[in-house]
């Protein structure tokens, strides 16, 4: 069954029908495997035409495998260091930004970009990677915080294959998504997110930026929060999850708005989509049932695809503008 929601989101988009020409139509693998000498124990398809959901799976587990990853924990600057290497390892350039939102907390996003460092990207895609921290019971965060680095980083070697493509995307990877206190508020959490606006100024903003957070959960609904999406970003995932024929009962959207990392992007006045899952309400959502057996590589392949064909029609579609203006 539709939800009332998305028929209305399909009513905005319109009937025209737009055929993406970009590299994101349908994809074949071959079967070349190697190991990244970034991380020696993890054996990803590097020729893999498309994005690879297999590719992102082996990442998510090899970020669950350093155990909870909450903020300034050993764990998670062994994260830092796997993420860069694996960026870096098909050729982007990755940037750490150490900053203390709090008296006696560090934090350190880590942002990537390919190509010239001097270009300004307008299209920002990001993840959350620290996890909740839980008194004795820390969360491993397969989902809350591992999954969309593991989409981000495929995203990278797959975008890599396009490089005008990649030039015009910058990663960023924010530390202190979660609050310190039981739920984010106005004051507490999305650290990583509000220093990197601040730390960007007016002037560096993107033209756009995608949030990607627990989008690796097998049989997940996203829903993204309406009242945080502009109508531009809101028609450009319509039309990504018609073109891609997704099931539209499981990429809808929410009545609503969120506390995730995209908020003080849309603060600062930026266009934003929020590819989240459904998490309230759920027994899994920061407990330890948050771990690799709910995660699937379909799963990742489907929000990664996505996110590439959003980028790919923003992109297309600023050029036209472009070219008509
Ligand atoms: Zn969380």
């Amino acid at each position: 069954m539709r939800t009332p929601h998305f028929q209305r989101m399909r009513w905005w988009v319109g009937a025209g029908a737009t055929v993406c020409a970009l590299f994101v139509g349908n994809c074949e693998r071959n079967g070349d495997t190697a190991e990244s000498p970034a991380t020696q124990t993890v054996n990803v398809q590097k020729n893999a035409t498309c994005f690879s959901g297999e590719n992102a799976y082996t990442h998510c587990a090899a970020l669950c495998k350093l155990g909870p990853r909450p903020s300034g924990s050993p764990a998670y600057a062994a994260q830092l260091n796997y993420i860069a290497g694996q960026l870096e390892d098909v050729g982007w350039h990755a940037e750490r930004d150490t900053f203390s939102p709090l008296s006696g907390i560090r934090m350190t996003n880590l942002r990537a970009t390919f190509g010239d460092k001097r270009t300004a990207r307008p299209v920002l895609v990001s993840c959350h990677i620290d996890t909740k921290k839980n008194g004795e019971n820390d969360i491993l965060g397969a989902d809350d915080g591992a999954s969309g680095a593991a989409v981000l980083i495929e995203l990278a070697r797959t975008l890599a294959r396009t490089p005008e493509l990649a030039r015009q995307v910058e990663l960023a990877f924010f530390d202190g998504e979660e609050a310190l206190g039981e739920h984010i508020t106005e004051k507490d959490g999305l650290y990583g997110s509000r220093y990197d606006v601040i730390r960007r100024g007016k002037q560096g903003l993107p033209s756009c930026m995608i949030n990607l957070d627990m989008v690796g959960g097998a049989g997940k609904v996203i829903g993204v929060p309406i009242m945080d999406t502009t109508v531009e970003m809101c028609e450009l995932y319509c039309r990504a999850v018609r073109e891609l024929g997704l099931p539209e009962e499981r990429w809808t959207i929410h009545l609503g708005s969120y506390w995730d990392d995209h908020r003080p992007f849309v603060e600062a006045g930026v266009p934003t989509l929020n590819l989240i899952a459904s998490f309230a309400g759920s027994r899994w959502w920061h407990t330890p049932g948050d771990n690799m057996h709910r995660i699937s590589a379909a799963s990742l392949a489907e929000s990664g695809t996505v996110t590439l064909r959003v980028i790919s029609l923003y992109l297309a579609d600023k050029k036209s503008t472009h070219q008509s203006s």
